[in-house]
């Protein structure tokens, strides 16, 4: 899958920006999701090993759910969302769905 450079979620335009490396509280990571500037950020490298595009996949897809989470009130928690990520990814991936 290749990510796309925005996406539409529940009438929100959601760019999604590369950045050499994210962290969150002090921990590597691959994705951040900024729902305040309609923002989904992606790394390039964890801990300086580039991401594959599966790892990039992923990180987009979990960052969107968490967004479609938020914006549709669904209020998943994140182990909910990375349950969601690792259900949903291989599902689309492997199915090659496009709707
Ligand atoms: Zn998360």
């Amino acid at each position: 899958m290749k990510v796309p450079k925005s996406i539409r979620i529940a009438g929100h335009e959601i760019k999604i920006v590369y950045k050499d490396s994210l962290s969150s509280d002090g921990t590597p990571c691959v994705g951040l999701a900024f729902l305040s500037q309609d923002r989904i950020e992606l790394a390039r490298t964890i801990e300086g090993v580039p991401l594959s595009n599966d790892q990039l996949a992923t990180a987009f897809l979990h960052e969107a759910l968490h967004i479609i989470s938020t914006l549709h009130s669904l209020a998943f928690n994140e182990k909910k969302v990375t349950a969601l990520e690792v259900a949903l990814y291989p599902f689309l991936h492997e199915n090659k769905l496009k709707f």
